[in-house]
């Protein structure tokens, strides 16, 4: 099953997770985190990990 990206309300967008996806499925657009490139994802979970607001998750791999 591939990994979906879910962004949380309370994100910032400090973009902490934009700067550490290593296949940049990231990005910010005015101030908004937008998921771009969900297809490249392989759940390798470093944006859930450097988010200091535990505003993003990675679903539908398994642990
Ligand atoms: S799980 Fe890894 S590849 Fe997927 S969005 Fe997060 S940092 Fe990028
Ligand atoms: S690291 Fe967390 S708070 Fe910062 S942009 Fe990513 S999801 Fe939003």
């Amino acid at each position: 099953m591939k990994p979906t990206i879910e962004i949380l309300d309370h994100c910032n967008a400090c973009g902490a997770c934009v700067e550490i996806c290593p296949v940049s499925c990231l990005k910010l657009n005015n101030s908004l985190l937008e998921v771009t490139n969900e297809e490249v994802c392989f759940g390798c979970r470093k944006c859930e990990d450097v988010c200091p607001n535990e505003a993003i998750r990675i679903k539908g791999i398994v642990p």
